[in-house]
């Protein structure tokens, strides 16, 4: 007889991350991370705060922490969320929020963890395609549905859909929630957390662990209306009270202060991410317009797969995705201008 707990194994489809590899001379341009390294008031922070207070729980609300994102950008910290990463975050949106009698949509080549989360938490879905430029189009995210969530820059593609149309979708969906996941709008995107207070089915979802060079801190937030926050703060708590260890508290708090550091690090990742688009269009690659950390580039006599692999045999490893419509494509995450280098040489001579 089949045990229940076999069945739950096979029917549960776990996202899969990106490779971390341990030998640390491959040029590791897979995960999307950023090459910098977070601000040295962070470690400075993190440092300060290894002390026996570490006996002690955080605080449950992370208060501090709502107050300098919501000083950030200027909006209340009752309309802040955080959590351990953002992954986490959308975790508890999908739970809490999304879950409805209809379908809810995201596009075709998105994020993998959304129909992660669908499946879990048993939401269904209508996945719409992009565009043939692999752009979303407004105009399709009119039908009746559930919630409505993409990545924004998308992912990934990098592409960007401007504030207007994400107004549009807004608009067509005043009984939905809308959430726009932002993980790489600081590349060069404008946030929607402008819209908040015009939209109170905005949700907007962000993370430490990209501009900010934070992904081993395990950092995220959400932005909204009041109630959707609290809806989520409900959810969270009927999971674990602390959304945030100490540490991660402490030094997410010093990553916001860091404003120059924050902006020099953004600014050598669209600098060199111009660079290795121009570098790679004359090897002969299409590489879709970016305003992400990473560019999504493709050859016309090459294979993915082939390049990836020979790219591995070379010590740089990115990331191909096996799946219909982007099986040609590399996502090929920005590094430092060394690794850019390594990357470049190593594909001119495939
Ligand atoms: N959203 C998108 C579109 C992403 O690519 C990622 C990174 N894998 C995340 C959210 C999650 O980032 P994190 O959990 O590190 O905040």
């Amino acid at each position: 007889m089949s045990k229940y707990w076999s069945s739950l194994v096979s029917k549960l489809q776990p996202y899969v991350p990106g490779e971390q590899p341990k030998m640390a001379n491959l040029v590791k341009l897979n995960t999307n991370e950023n090459p910098f390294g977070p601000s040295p008031k962070v470690i400075e922070a993190i440092q300060s705060e290894l002390n026996d207070n570490l006996r002690l729980y955080p605080d449950p609300e992370g208060l501090a922490l709502k107050e300098s994102i919501a000083n950030y950008y200027g909006v209340k910290a009752r309309q802040v969320f955080v959590g351990n990463g953002s992954d986490e975050v959308l975790a508890h949106i999908f739970q809490g929020l999304l879950k409805h009698d209809k379908p809810i949509l995201f596009p075709d080549v998105t994020y993998s963890f959304y129909p992660v989360y669908c499946g879990l938490y048993q939401i269904e879905s209508n996945v719409i395609p992009l565009t043939d430029s692999f752009e979303i189009n407004p105009d399709d995210y009119k039908q009746a549905n559930g919630g409505i969530i993409f990545p924004n820059p998308n992912a990934p593609t990098g592409r960007y859909l401007g504030l207007e149309h994400v107004e549009d979708i807004l608009n067509a969906n005043p009984d939905s929630v809308v959430v726009v996941d932002e993980a790489y709008v600081d590349f060069g995107g404008e946030t929607a957390i402008t819209l908040v207070d015009k939209y109170p089915n905005l949700l907007v979802s962000q993370t430490l662990s990209k501009a900010r060079s934070l992904a081993g801190l395990r950092v995220g937030f959400a932005v909204g209306n009041e109630e959707l926050i609290e809806a989520l703060n409900r959810v969270k708590d009927s999971f674990n009270s602390y959304p945030l260890d100490r540490l991660a508290l402490v030094g997410a708090i010093a990553a916001f202060e860091d404003r120059d550091w924050f902006e020099k690090s953004r600014q050598g990742v669209i600098s060199e991410r111009e660079r290795v688009t121009a570098e790679l269009e004359s090897l002969g690659f299409e590489v879709l317009p970016s305003k992400a950390n990473f560019v999504f580039a493709r050859h016309p006599e090459h294979a993915g797969a082939d390049l990836a692999a020979k790219l591995r045999e070379q010590g740089v490893i990115v990331r191909h995705f096996n799946k219909p419509r982007i099986s040609d494509f590399l996502r090929i995450t920005i590094g430092t201008a060394e690794q850019n280098n390594a990357l470049i040489k190593g594909l001119a001579s495939i």
